[in-house]
């Protein structure tokens, strides 16, 4: 496994909004977890293939990029394509989960995002 120094797995949260970024960084540290954040679509990229996280929680609504083109553009870097995704969206409507796995997501949570049910999934999407 990537991006582990000291056995607590990297995860690398993508979000626009600065007041869920920050609450959901807090939550994931407090859960054992370290946290990279990115608020744009670029900065995502960049982290993802400089800082080798575990996992990736995608907001799909980002300013600069569409979620799933950044989606499809880690799963075509050898890089990054082994890095799980788990895309966030509050347009269920417009992003289907059908489209977010054809773009390689490995799952799929809608806003409001539930926590509790969150932190039980991650465990799930780290083994792989
Ligand atoms: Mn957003």
């Amino acid at each position: 496994m990537s991006g582990g120094t000291d056995g607590r797995p990297l995860i690398l949260l993508v979000e626009d909004n600065q007041t869920i970024r920050q609450a959901f960084t807090v939550l994931l540290e407090d859960s054992g977890y370290r946290v990279l954040a990115a608020g744009s679509g670029k900065k995502a990229l960049a982290l993802s293939r400089n800082a080798s996280p575990d996992l990736i929680l995608m907001d799909l609504g980002l300013p600069d990029a569409r979620g799933l083109d950044l989606v499809r553009s880690l799963k075509q870097k050898e890089s990054t394509v082994g890095i799980p995704v788990v895309a966030i969206t509050g347009r269920a409507l417009e992003t289907d989960e059908e489209a977010c796995l054809e773009a390689g997501c490995a799952g799929y949570l809608t806003k409001p995002v539930n926590t509790r049910q969150l932190l039980a999934l991650i465990p799930t999407y780290l083994e792989g």
